[in-house]
């Protein structure tokens, strides 16, 4: 790279991309191809910038499967000529998009930074520019040439985090993420200090770009709590063509013992529906057996999400069953680390 890096701005919409209407007080989306006029502090930066927008900008609780394969799309077919890429989102569903994203993609080489604001772009107080250049910055950046990121990222108030590790915890503070179960991979302060040990390393450069788009989504989050009825349960396992669930259970991955819940889990395990079991606590991991209330579940072959979070997992159950795999497969591949998404002994 000894031409000035050319990044690609992927914008979807959210608030970053917003103005207020001092008629009316509401936000709407403004012109994505006058980013650099609004902005004029990018020119500064040491790269070339193109900014692709979708058609209609959406609020990030809009986004869907549909959506997130026109990302892909976008970035499959601008792969070789950019260097890097920049994809602003909402972030109310940030962490979802771009754990999916990050599945969407096998042997990525070049950095997709995902980042968005709390405040919209021209608000005096925003938090936008700084998220936006920073994580412009990080996309350009590079050790002679070889990108320094080579995986999908989340940037958002001063620290970059491994997207499919993340999750939203405010919708009021500027610092709006975090990732309880990995650490940052870089830092942003005076200087830009990445943590080179934790950034994934693609191990063999020849292979091929693999892209896919096509996701599973007859999947289901089935959140625990105490009181949770019999016929609750049962009718989420009954809907039909239902694929898979992502079990969110106590603790360490404990659930009730009744014989009436794993009888339901039992049986729909056996029709082939797809179980992980991640846990409500914001840190820490499954550890299917370490108490009686996990035993039975490992028992009838509920999988281990281990440290996973769960917009993680639900991104990694409709990625993976669209592959077709054998139970036996689909548990092993579920329960190892893909993208960086969980600790396992394999390093990703
Ligand atoms: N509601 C907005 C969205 O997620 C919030 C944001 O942009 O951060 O699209």
């Amino acid at each position: 790279m000894s031409k000035k890096p050319n990044i690609l701005l992927v914008y979807t919409g959210g608030t970053i991309g917003m103005i207020k209407d001092y008629k009316t007080n509401a936000l709407k989306a403004f012109d994505f191809s006058q980013i650099v006029e609004k902005i004029p502090e990018l020119q500064q930066l040491n790269c070339k910038i193109t900014s692709v927008s979708f058609d209609e900008p959406i609020d990030s609780s809009n986004m869907n499967t549909k959506y997130y394969a026109d990302v892909v799309e976008i970035i499959e077919e601008n792969y070789l000529n950019y260097d890097g890429f920049v994809v602003l989102t909402g972030s109310d569903t940030m962490s979802y998009t771009s754990s999916a994203i990050s599945f969407m993609f096998e042997n990525l080489q070049k950095p997709i930074i995902f980042t968005g604001s709390q405040l919209p772009i021209g608000d005096l107080r925003t938090d936008a520019k700084e998220n936006l250049i920073t994580s412009i910055e990080i996309a350009c950046a590079n050790n002679n040439g070889v990108p320094i990121i080579s995986e999908v990222c989340l940037y958002f108030e001063y620290k970059l985090y491994r997207a499919n590790r993340t999750t939203k915890i405010s919708s009021e503070q500027f610092e709006a993420f975090t990732s309880m179960n990995f650490p940052p991979l870089a830092e942003s302060g005076v200087h830009l200090k990445f943590n080179e040990s934790l950034i994934y390393q693609p191990k063999n450069k020849e292979k091929n770009l693999i892209v896919r788009k096509e996701l599973v989504d007859e999947v289901v989050i089935l959140k625990l709590f105490p009181g949770i009825s019999k016929l609750v349960v049962e009718s989420i396992l009954n809907i039909p063509n239902l694929k898979g669930v992502v079990l969110e259970t106590y603790g360490s991955g404990n659930g009730p013992n009744s014989e009436n819940f794993i009888f339901l889990l039992k049986k729909a395990i056996d029709k082939g529906i797809k179980i992980i079991n991640v846990t409500q606590c914001k840190s820490g991991r499954v550890m299917m057996g370490h108490y009686d209330t996990s035993l039975l579940l490992r028992e009838i072959g509920v999988i281990n999400g281990k440290d996973i979070t769960t917009e993680s997992a639900i991104a990694k159950l409709m990625y993976l069953l669209n592959e077709y795999l054998s139970i036996e497969d689909f548990k092993k591949t579920f329960e190892m680390s893909l993208r960086g998404e969980l600790t396992d002994k394999y390093h990703f």
